[in-house]
C-alpha cells in the first residue's frame, strides 16, 4: 500500500480523499493556491505545498507545480478528485513517468473517453446502447441534413471535445440546421479549441441515469447500480438520488452487466460512471466519467461500500475486496448539492461564512470543507457543500431530508438550501415523476409566481 498520497485538488473532495487515507493509515499531502492557504484540506493534511496564486491554471491546473510539489514530498501517488486534471490524459502519463501511481484509469482510457466522437463509437463496439445518430464527426450541411432526415427531428448538435454541457445546440426542423451547425462549430472552437460536431436524436423528456463501475488490475469488473441525475439546471446537477425512483430490479441489473461486461472486454482500471439517457425503457449512452464523481456518496450510501478507499486500494494493485454477488443494495439515498449562489438567479455569493451548524442524527452525511470564519473565495466552482441523507425507504430518507435541510444553517452567505426545500416540497418530486428539463421548468414556474 501507498505511505503517502498526494491530493491534486481542493474543497470538499480533498477532505473526502484525506479521510480515506487516514483510515487506511496513508499520510496525506494537500496542495493549495495562496487562496487557499487557510482551507479545510490544508489544516488537515499531514503535509501541505503551496503551488501557486488563485487563478486554477496557475495553481490547481498547472502541471510542473505538482510534479514539483509531490517530488519534494516524496509522494508515492496522485489522486486528482474530481474536476480540475481529473481527466487529463497528459497529466495521467506524466505522473506515471515519473514513477508516481496516479490514481485513476489509464491515460488511454481516459483519453478515449474525453473525445465524445471516439467515446461513443467505442461504447457502441462494446455493446452499450446508443443515442441514434452521425457515425462520427459531421461537417458539412449536406451530411447534417442527410442524417437529421433519417433520424428525424429534433436533432442535437454536440461538441466532440464538450464537456459541463457546453457546445450543444438543437435544431428542430431543416430551416434551424444551418445555423445550428455553425454556432455548435464556432461555438466548439471557442470553448475547447476544437470544432468537431456530431449528430443525435433530441430526446423530449428523458432521465439521466447513470451506472457505477469499479475495476481492478485482474479483470474484476462489478457494477454498483445507478443513480438519478435528472434534476439538473444548465445541465448541471442539483440533487440525485439512488437508486432511480423509476427502475426495477431487472432493469438494474441488465444495464448493470452491460457495462460491467463492457469494461471487462475495455480492460478498464479504476472506478468510472456511464452516463444515459433514459426514455421510454430504453437506455442510451451519453458519455463516460473516467474519475471519481461529485455523487458518489449515495451509492455508498445504498451498498456500504467505501469508493475511494476502494479506488486507492485498486491503484496500489490491490484485488477488489468484494464480487458482484456480494454487492447488496440497501434503502435509499439523496444528495443536495448546497451552492453559494442566491437561490432565485444563482449569481454566485462567496464571501465570509459567519455561521456554520451541518445537520446530523441518523442517515445523515455531509460532506463539506466550510467552516464559521471561512472565507469561500471568488475563483473556485460554488459548491460548499453536499448533504447525503439515507433511510430505509424513499419515504424515510426524504422525511430526514427536510428536517436536515431545515437545520442546516450557513450564515453571511447566499445559498441554495431555499432551492432545495422548495424543490423536495413539489407533488412531482415526491411522487418521483420528474425528467431533465423538470427543474428548470420549475425554477421558471415559482419564479414568475414570486414577480
Ligand atoms: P457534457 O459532457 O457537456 O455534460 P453530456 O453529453 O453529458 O455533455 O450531456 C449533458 C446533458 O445534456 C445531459 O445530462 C442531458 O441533460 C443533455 N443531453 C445530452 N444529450 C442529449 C440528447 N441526445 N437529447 C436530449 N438531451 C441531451
Amino acid at each position: 500500500m501507498f505511505e503517502k498520497l498526494m491530493i491534486a485538488n481542493r474543497g470538499e473532495i480533498a477532505l473526502r480523499i484525506h479521510r480515506a487515507c487516514k483510515e487506511m493509515g496513508i499520510a496525506t499531502v494537500a496542495v493549495h493556491s495562496t487562496a487557499d492557504a487557510d482551507a479545510m484540506h490544508v489544516r488537515l493534511a499531514d503535509e501541505s505545498v503551496c503551488i501557486g496564486p488563485p487563478p486554477s491554471n496557475k495553481s490547481y491546473l498547472y502541471i510542473p507545480s505538482l510534479i514539483s510539489a509531490a517530488e519534494i514530498t516524496n509522494t508515492d501517488a496522485i489522486h486528482p478528485g474530481y474536476g480540475f486534471l481529473s481527466e487529463n490524459a497528459n497529466f495521467a502519463q506524466i505522473v506515471g513517468e515519473h514513477g508516481i501511481t496516479f490514481v485513476g484509469p489509464k491515460p488511454e482510457h481516459i483519453r478515449m473517453m474525453g473525445d465524445k466522437i471516439v467515446a461513443k463509437k467505442t461504447a457502441k463496439e462494446l455493446g452499450i446502447p446508443v443515442v441514434p445518430g452521425s457515425e462520427g464527426g459531421v461537417s458539412t450541411e449536406a451530411e447534417a441534413i442527410a442524417i437529421a432526415e433519417e433520424i428525424g427531428f429534433p436533432v442535437l448538435i454536440k461538441a466532440a471535445s464538450g464537456g459541463g454541457g457546453r457546445g450543444m445546440k438543437v435544431a428542430r426542423s431543416l430551416d434551424e440546421l444551418a445555423v445550428a451547425l455553425s454556432t455548435a462549430r464556432s461555438e466548439a472552437k471557442a470553448a475547447f479549441g476544437d470544432d468537431a460536431v456530431y449528430i443525435e436524436k433530441y430526446l423530449g423528456q428523458p432521465r439521466h441515469i447513470e451506472i457505477q463501475v469499479i475495476a481492478d488490475s485482474f479483470g474484476n469488473v462489478v457494477h454498483l447500480g445507478e443513480r438519478d441525475c435528472s434534476l439538473q439546471r444548465r445541465h448541471q446537477k442539483v440533487l440525485e438520488e439512488a437508486p432511480s425512483p423509476i427502475l426495477d430490479v431487472d432493469a438494474r441489473n441488465k444495464i448493470g452487466n452491460i457495462v460491467a461486461d463492457a469494461m471487462r472486454k475495455l480492460g478498464y482500471l479504476g472506478v468510472g460512471t456511464v452516463e444515459f439517457l433514459y426514455e421510454d425503457g430504453e437506455f442510451y449512452f451519453i458519455e463516460m466519467n473516467t474519475r471519481l464523481q461529485v455523487e458518489h456518496p449515495i451509492t455508498e450510501a445504498i451498498t456500504g461500500i467505501d469508493i475511494v478507499r476502494e479506488q486507492i486500494r485498486i491503484a496500489a494493485g490491490a484485488p477488489l475486496s468484494f464480487s458482484q454477488d456480494d454487492v447488496q443494495f440497501s434503502g435509499h439515498a439523496v444528495e443536495c448539492r448546497i451552492n453559494a449562489e442566491n437561490p432565485e438567479t444563482f449569481t454566485p455569493s462567496p464571501g465570509l461564512i459567519l455561521d456554520y451548524h451541518p445537520p446530523g442524527g441518523p442517515g445523515v452525511r455531509i460532506d463539506s470543507a466550510a467552516y464559521a470564519g471561512y472565507r469561500i473565495p471568488p475563483y473556485y466552482d460554488s459548491l460548499i457543500g453536499k448533504l447525503i441523507v439515507h433511510g430505509k425507504s424513499r419515504g424515510e430518507c426524504l422525511m430526514r431530508l427536510r428536517r436536515a435541510l431545515d437545520e442546516y444553517v450557513v450564515g453571511g452567505i447566499e445559498t441554495t438550501i431555499p432551492l432545495h426545500q422548495r424543490l423536495i416540497g413539489e407533488a412531482d418530486f415526491a411522487a418521483g415523476d420528474y425528467h431533465i428539463h423538470w427543474l428548470e421548468k420549475f425554477i421558471e414556474r415559482t419564479r414568475s409566481q414570486d414577480d
